[in-house]
């Protein structure tokens, strides 16, 4: 099997050329072949000698992910579902904005965390993707907009880790796939554009910071621990007072000086007046200690399984007010895509469940969820 360059951020191309017996500086070549041009034939590098093309014949190539189909939304989202082998598929979606356009990628096949309100939560889990399966995403996305929409420049200027997957629990695998998007010779993004989106994975949070400070958004999704481990069950790991504070550490490395809580909005669960008062309690304890941070509160983008349904309107934006009242910059995302169900947790791809969390999802279900902020606070701080 030869390598698949995909795999590889420029140190790791570098390492991968002086095995080849050649000079580094060859690798930064390459890279700029690969990822700034888009190219996968070695005889198209006309810079490259001869004799390294022939070894790179030999030893590698440059594999993109086979397509099983795109959707394009009347808003002009673009959604591919991408086949990842052994019945897998994963998505990744095109959400192009007046001032900028921007990439939401996935980092797993499914999703172990099992979050109640998220599609991909409800498929369970496969595997982690690897580096080229996450370059992959960008590397086709990139080049074929330029194509599909007549630009030479850079289309994409912003990537998301918020399609499928929890990217944290994929660490080894994210980084290089970070570091290639940073990197000059390959997509050049700044640091401030590329965000990763966690539920909470305290420890590689903390990781993140040293290794590659990209922005951070953080699943918040409740004011309290009873109703949070409900939602998001990793809170039961990570409870949230040890989440905020790792948030506060976060922001001495970040790149901006605000950490970005996602909020999903979900009728009758957490979208009460009293779970935002509950909310601006938590963070105020937390801004004392030097957390700074918007919220982006995610109407919930219902499919059929979850058995939740979407806050209404006047709800998001009495409970938006509730927040900006108390002095948080706060947003409501826009749905994009939901004709094509490429809005946020609609991506479900094909996932062939190995572990069982399509399975405990569903026993979860069959739990009531505790909302009653005064029931739930009584339970909160236990852990
Ligand atoms: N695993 C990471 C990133 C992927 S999810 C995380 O959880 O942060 C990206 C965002 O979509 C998260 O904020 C997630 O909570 C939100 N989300 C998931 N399902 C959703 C749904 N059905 N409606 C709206 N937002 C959802
Ligand atoms: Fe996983 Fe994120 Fe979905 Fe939760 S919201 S199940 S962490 S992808």
């Amino acid at each position: 099997m030869t390598a698949n360059l995909l795999d590889f951020d420029l140190e790791g191309l570098a390492v991968f050329c002086e095995g080849l017996g050649e000079k580094r500086f060859r690798a930064t070549q390459l890279f700029r072949w690969i990822h700034q041009r888009g190219m996968s034939n070695f005889d198209d590098m006309s810079d490259l000698a001869k004799s390294l093309r022939e070894k790179l014949k030999a030893h590698a190539h440059i594999a993109p992910l086979p397509i099983l189909s795109q959707q394009i939304s009347k808003d002009g989202t673009i959604k591919w579902l991408f086949d990842v082998g052994a019945g897998n598929a994963i998505e990744t979606v095109f959400i192009p904005e007046d001032d900028r356009g921007t990439l939401c990628v996935s980092s797993q096949a499914g999703c172990a965390v099992g979050c109640r309100f998220c599609s991909t939560g409800h498929q369970g889990f496969s595997r982690n993707l690897s580096t080229a399966e996450i370059l992959a995403q960008l590397w086709f996305a990139e080049h074929f907009l330029r194509q599909y929409l007549n630009q030479t420049e850079r289309v994409i200027s912003n990537v998301v880790m918020m399609g499928m997957g929890e990217p944290l629990q994929n660490y080894s695998v994210l980084i290089p796939s970070l570091k290639a998007m940073l990197d000059d010779h390959g997509y050049g993004l700044s640091r401030r554009r590329v965000t990763v989106s966690t539920s909470g994975v305290v420890p590689m949070m903390s990781r993140l910071s040293i290794d590659c400070p990209v922005a951070l958004a953080v699943s918040l999704h409740a004011p309290n621990n009873a109703l949070r481990d409900n939602l998001v069950p990793l809170n039961r790991k990570y409870p949230l007072d040890e989440l905020l504070a790792e948030c506060t550490l976060y922001l001495a490395k970040a790149p901006r000086d605000f950490i970005t809580f996602e909020y999903c909005m979900l009728q009758g669960v957490n979208d009460q007046t009293s779970h935002a008062h509950e909310l601006v309690q938590l963070i105020r304890k937390h801004a004392a200690l030097g957390l700074r941070c918007k919220f982006n509160l995610i109407p919930f983008n219902p499919f059929k399984e979850s058995g939740l349904l979407r806050s209404h309107d006047d709800v998001v934006q009495q409970f938006a007010s509730i927040l900006i009242a108390a002095g948080f910059v706060t947003t409501v995302r826009k749905t994009r895509g939901d004709d094509i169900d490429a809005a946020c947790g609609q991506l479900a791809g094909d996932v062939q469940d190995r572990t069982g969390v399509a399975d405990r999802i569903a026993l979860q279900r069959a739990v009531p969820i505790q909302w009653h902020p005064s029931q739930a606070s009584s339970s909160s701080g236990s852990h």
